[in-house]
């Protein structure tokens, strides 16, 4: 080569980045019978109809090879005429990928292979001068060649796998090892663009917020090419994208999905498994989209057949966020409510008016009941119904007092209204069996489903007896066009494929109990750590600044959902003073990952307390 050092000191990276990186990754794709030289200039066409393609030249040029370098070949065709190579190549990418699909990883080698194929000519070119400077050659100079190969360089990696999965609609890239850290600036554009799309306050976790776009099992795939342990989840009941689900539901979006009023099986089939999961009397099935409407048509059933118009809650619940449900959600138990709604002290043991050895916890928390029936009689309510998360996630996950529930429940049914078991949180093994209200021994009405349902897939389900869902749409005739869809119902029988096929209750169970045991044996060591509770694989860890005295950790407590992020891992908090760690890994965790939760939790706690 006559450029000298710094020519073949880049000659020299390229080749060292394919037979360390490149070379390795080509072998795991598709390999088929390739061209070579594939341009247009080798594709013969008809004279009256160009788009049909009559031939291809030169078949000594097919040869069976990576699909990912044929693309590469074409590609840098257009791209070297193209004043603007990302977008040239974009735009060639998504037409091939309409003939042929591509996959991610052919596409996000489409540059690098480009890059060594010219840094390949430019070799040939240059040996070729060398050892045979007076024979005819095709290639004059290997100088245009290393100039592509800089330019090519240049256009980084990332960006142009970026636009190239746009350009395809796969999803953003996101590197799955360690310290392949995609675009930084990317971060900043993304808050920025949101706030000016979606709502200067529109809320995201974490100081620096996180930027995921690849999960799988209980780990999250970040942007900062580190993967987080997701020990905040409440959706991907059976683990993010796990494959069952995934392929379920891309099977179905291919076939047909389509307006809910015209007949399908699937949805049929799912609610017939649905239901051969609860209480007998829970046979009928209304779908909506989310757990915010099944909430909401609940409430609707239970005015409807109960002629009253109050309802009660616990003091901080969360039901949603439709007009009314934000009403049922006041989060906090000092917030106001409108004179239809009564909350209920929270039976919280550790914190609550009435503590620890005390007996009858729960007789002593249910009286609340009768004073909350007794405001709605005299506000001209009466009780339509008492809705309740089993797994009391925003009051702390306290540790309910046996009986607690049914007490409540006695007195609401005497006073006529219904029990509404809001599963969204607490169900599909949640709790370490299927249903929260099973947990506790109540007898539901309505019950009501949404997030794990679909484990991510959008799907609200509410499920009562046929008595009630029939009075109710005599009357209403309610109806969603999407609720309960071909692609959704998909979801949902894959979701219980796998409950079932991978024994997730069973397993919620014992790793549950597994990690309490494990975060009580740290709490020897951790002074912040006041009260370990809970059921299946939901955990709450309350953090005091002091044991005796139980004085909420508040700020401890924010600072550590920080420092556990910084070691991989993700984690929420709640309760009133937001000082109870809220754990709800996917069911699907084991042995390993509550390790590693302990070990990041120990770690941060001790790093505080220093
Ligand atoms: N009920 C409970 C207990 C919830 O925790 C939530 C969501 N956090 C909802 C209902 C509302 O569900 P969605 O946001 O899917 O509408």
């Amino acid at each position: 080569l006559s450029g000298g050092d710094e020519e073949r000191a880049l000659l020299h990276a390229v080749f060292e980045d394919y037979s360390r990186g490149l070379a390795p990754r080509l072998k795991t794709l598709r390999h088929q019978v390739i061209h070579q030289d594939a341009h247009p200039g080798n594709v013969l066409v008809d004279r009256d109809d160009p788009a049909k393609i009559t031939g291809i030249i030169d078949f000594g040029d097919l040869l069976f090879g990576s699909l990912a370098a044929e693309v590469a070949v074409a590609c840098g065709g257009v791209v070297e005429e193209a004043g603007d190579p990302i977008t040239a190549a974009s735009d060639f990418v998504a037409a091939y990928d309409a003939e042929l699909p591509l996959e991610e990883d052919e596409l996000d080698l489409v540059l690098d292979l480009m890059v060594v194929r010219n840094a390949m000519t430019a070799v040939v070119a240059g040996a070729h001068l060398r050892i045979a400077p007076d024979e005819p050659t095709h290639i004059a100079s290997p100088r245009p060649f290393i100039d592509r190969v800089v330019k090519l360089r240049g256009l980084g990696r990332d960006r142009f796998s970026r636009e190239l999965r746009r350009a395809c609609r796969f999803p953003v890239y996101c590197p799955a090892t360690p310290g392949a850290a995609a675009d930084p600036g990317e971060e900043a554009r993304l808050v920025e663009a949101r706030r000016s799309l979606m709502g200067r306050n529109t809320t995201h976790f974490y100081s620096r917020p996180m930027h995921f776009e690849r999960g799988r099992g209980p780990w999250l795939y970040a942007t900062d090419g580190r993967r987080y342990l997701d020990f905040y989840n409440n959706v991907a009941q059976v683990g993010h994208c796990h494959p069952h689900v995934v392929r379920a539901v891309s099977r179905q979006a291919a076939a047909l999905n389509t307006n809910t009023r015209y007949l399908y099986s699937s949805v049929l089939d799912y609610a017939d498994r649905l239901t051969g999961r609860l209480a007998p009397h829970l046979t009928a099935c209304l779908f909506v989209n989310s757990g915010s409407e099944a909430n909401d048509v609940a409430w609707q059933m239970a005015k409807t057949v109960t002629g009253h118009t109050g309802g009660i809650i616990m003091e901080d619940a969360y039901h949603g966020v439709t007009d009314v449900m934000r009403r049922f959600s006041p989060g906090r138990p000092d917030k106001p409510l409108p004179d239809f709604i009564e909350g209920l002290v929270v039976p919280d043991p550790y914190r609550g008016p009435f503590r620890d050895r005390e007996t009858d916890l729960a007789e002593k928390y249910a009286q609340d009941a009768d004073r909350a029936i007794a405001a709605l009689e005299r506000a001209g309510h009466g009780t339509a119904a008492f809705i309740v998360d089993s797994a009391f996630c925003s009051s702390g996950i306290p540790d309910v007092p046996d009986g607690y529930l049914r007490a409540v429940q006695a007195r609401v049914r005497k006073a006529g209204g219904l029990m509404i078991c809001d599963e969204v949180q607490s169900g599909f093994g949640r709790m370490g069996c299927w249903w929260g209200h099973e947990h506790h021994g109540v007898h539901a009405d309505i019950v009501t489903m949404g997030k794990p349902v679909g484990n991510g897939f959008p799907l609200g389900v509410v499920v009562t007896t046929d008595e009630i869902l029939n009075e109710f749409i005599d009357l209403t005739r309610l109806f969603s066009t999407f609720g309960g869809n071909a692609v959704a119902a998909a979801a949902g029988n894959a979701v219980l494929d796998v409950i079932d096929g991978e024994n997730l209750v069973e397993r919620s169970r014992t790793i549950g109990n597994l990690l309490r045991r494990k975060l009580r044996e740290l709490a020897a060591d951790c002074p912040l750590i006041g009260d370990v509770r809970g059921h299946g694989l939901v955990t709450g860890v309350e953090l005091v600044s002091d044991r005796k005295s139980r004085s909420p950790a508040t700020a401890e407590t924010s600072t550590l959902l920080e420092l556990m992020r910084e070691r991989g891992v993700l984690v929420g908090s709640d309760g009133r003073d937001a000082n109870v760690l809220k754990l709800r890994p996917p069911l699907v965790i084991g042995a390993d990952e509550v390790a590693r939760f302990v070990d990041a939790l120990g770690q941060s706690l001790k790093s505080m307390q220093a």
